[in-house]
This record gives C-alpha cells, structure tokens and sequence, in this order.
C-alpha cells in the first residue's frame, strides 16, 4: 500500500505527540509543524518523525511543506486553549485559532489536499442543557476560546459544501493521563490542569490544590467532568484518519469515557493510586465552570467503532502518576536537538 504523508500542526504538544506516537508505529510518514511555543520537541521520540518549527501562518513556510511533500491529510492540533486567558485577550485566540489555521487551509486547497481532521472542544457546547451532551447538543460557547473553536467549525463546514474540503471535528472532553509507557505526557506552563496540579499537590512539588467551588448542583457540591486519556484521544484521530482516507466523508464525534467524575473524586483517586494525602483548601468558584460536563460517546462508536479504552479514572491517574515519577519527572527539558526551522 501506498504510504500516506500526514501533516501533524501542534503535534509537539500535549494530545498531538500521543497522537504522533500512535501514528509514527502505523504506516505513514509523518511531519510535525509546531512553532514550540507550547510544545516540547523532546516529546517527538520517534527517529522516523520530522519535526519542522514554523508558524502554521507562515505561507511561505507551509507553501514550500506542502511542495516538498506530497500531503495527504492534516491532522490540526496547534491552538492556544486557556480559557482565562482568552477571555482576556480573545484577540490572541482568534487570531491563532482561526486566522492561522485559515491561512494553513489556503496552502491545503493550492496543493489539493482536501482533508483536515480538527481538535475541537466540549467546550463548544457551553452550559449544558441536556445531559450527557451529544453532538446535536446546542452550541453556544460562554467564552472566547470555545468561540474561536466553534467558529472554525462553521468555516470548514462552508469549506466543504463550497470547496469539498472533508472535515472531521473531534470534540474532546477532559484530556488527561500520560502514554502508557510513560515517555510522554502532560507538560503546560502554566499548568492549569485538575490531575496534574493534585499529583504535583500530593507529591510536594507544589502547593494544596483548591477545589474550585463546593456549592454545585452536584452530589457532592463539585464539578463532574468526563476524563478522556490522551491515547485514547490519540486512537480516535487515527480512525477519523482512516475514515477520512477511505473517502468516507465529513462527521463529527464526541470524545468521551460517557462517565463524570467530581473533582472529589478526582483527589480521592490520586490518594489512592499514589498512597500520599492531598492537601487540599476550598475555594470559590471558578468563572465560566459549568457543574457536569460529560459526553454521549455513541457517535464515534457507531462511525469510527471507538470506545475509550480507560473506563476506570485510576487507570487514567496511574498514568499520570508514572510519567510524574519518570526520567522526566512530569517535565521536558527545553534543550535542543536539532530542529529544523522553516
Ligand atoms: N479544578 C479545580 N481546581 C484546580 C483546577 C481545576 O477545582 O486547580 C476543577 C475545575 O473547576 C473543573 C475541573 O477541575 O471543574 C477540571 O478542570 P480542568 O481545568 O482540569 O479542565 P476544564 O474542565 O477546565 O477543561
């Protein structure tokens, strides 16, 4: 069979080296493009991966990508994704998470390469108001950063009627864990993240982790959020890959366990699996939390025949604590080895 060529944007970051590693053990050349702001090219460690530094915006750089290789698909990850911040400076996030990838799609339809798998969020939906939320679920996003997802959304849905641009958006819910090997895993800064800061907590190498609010319509007043690992995430854009390589056609799934965890729990888990007592202060509410987020995950069982493989949250922290406690002790070094810059 012919070896397709898979462009991977933002695949030095959290989800999308999973999603490279997955990739790199299948039978496609893959080339990373990530500016490292976020991302950390110690977390390409696969020797067969081409890791280029450019900005996915950069027309000429994507231009001269695009002629050198022949590319049969994106995969797009790279997008800024804190919410706090994007409330603050919503234009960053729109300019990053809509015209920068706009201007990659411009250099895809020169080149005719006509199928884009896109990371997008339950965050497009806002608050709830049905529960679990399926993809017919309203989308009407309460910040700048699920706007800017929702908005590229409709775009490429244009795109398809009007250029026959195949589309599939993958809405995750709460991404976390770490590879099961733990070579790689979750590494922001700042972090922002439940697991990560209540591992960091329990093992000293940061301060008590605050509950972000006790008083939610909830059974034990805190939110419930559905924790999808990052591998499984990983597999599902392998399979929308595939689909979209078998000329199946645009679709849309939801990326979920279909089970809701409080933040409660998500501490007495972390407790459990590393043995250490969590310190612990209650706090306010965080703004823009809606109580439960968790997904109907039926769609991506009925199109793509996924199903999360980690049902169970302690499987999900047992990862995260073995990439905490690895070589990298749940960080990467920002040393160099040898990028090669667009
Ligand atoms: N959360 C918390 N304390 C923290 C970070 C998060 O209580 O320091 C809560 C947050 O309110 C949410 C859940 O943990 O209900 C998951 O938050 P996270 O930021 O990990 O993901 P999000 O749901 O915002 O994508």
């Amino acid at each position: 069979m012919e070896v397709k060529t898979i462009l991977v944007t933002g695949g030095a970051g959290y989800i999308g080296s999973h999603t490279v590693r997955l990739l790199a053990k299948k039978n496609y050349k893959v080339i990373v493009v990530d500016n490292l702001v976020y991302g950390h090219e110690e977390a390409i460690v696969d020797e067969s991966v081409k890791l280029v530094k450019a900005n996915i915006a950069d027309g000429e750089a994507m231009t001269a990508l695009f002629s050198e290789n022949k590319i049969d698909a994106v995969l797009h990850f790279a997008a800024y994704a804190y919410v706090g911040e994007s409330v603050k400076d919503p234009a960053k996030y729109y300019l990053n998470n809509i015209v920068a990838p706009l201007s990659l799609i411009e250099v895809m339809r020169a080149h005719n390469c006509d199928k884009f798998i896109f990371s997008s969020t339950c965050a497009s939906y806002g608050n709830p108001v049905r529960l679990p939320i399926d993809e017919n679920h309203p989308q009407d996003p309460i910040n700048p950063y699920g706007q800017s997802k929702l908005m590229l959304e409709k775009i490429l849905k244009d795109y398809g009627t009007a250029y026959n641009l195949n589309y599939f958006f993958l809405r995750y819910f709460n991404a976390s864990g770490a590879s099961r090997d733990g070579l790689i895993g979750e590494d922001h800064d700042p972090e922002t993240h439940l697991i990560p800061l209540v591992i960091e907590a329990a093992k000293g190498t940061r301060g008590p982790v605050t509950v972000f609010g006790t008083d939610y319509d909830t059974p034990d007043g805190t939110c419930i959020r559905d924790y999808i690992h990052v591998e499984d995430l990983g597999r599902a854009h392998i399979l929308a890959l595939e689909h979209l390589l078998n000329n199946k056609g645009s679709a849309i799934c939801n990326l979920g366990t279909g089970k809701g965890y409080s933040v409660k729990e998500v501490i007495e888990t972390v407790e459990k699996v590393t043995g250490l007592k969590v310190p612990v202060v209650y706090g306010d509410r965080r703004e823009g939390d809606p109580a439960v987020l968790v997904s109907d995950p039926s769609a991506a069982k009925k199109i793509l025949g996924w199903v999360a493989e980690y049902q169970d949250l302690s499987e999900v922290v047992e990862t995260a604590w073995k990439w905490h406690n690895g070589k990298n002790n749940g960080k990467y070094s920002s040393k160099s080895k040898g990028v090669q810059v667009a």
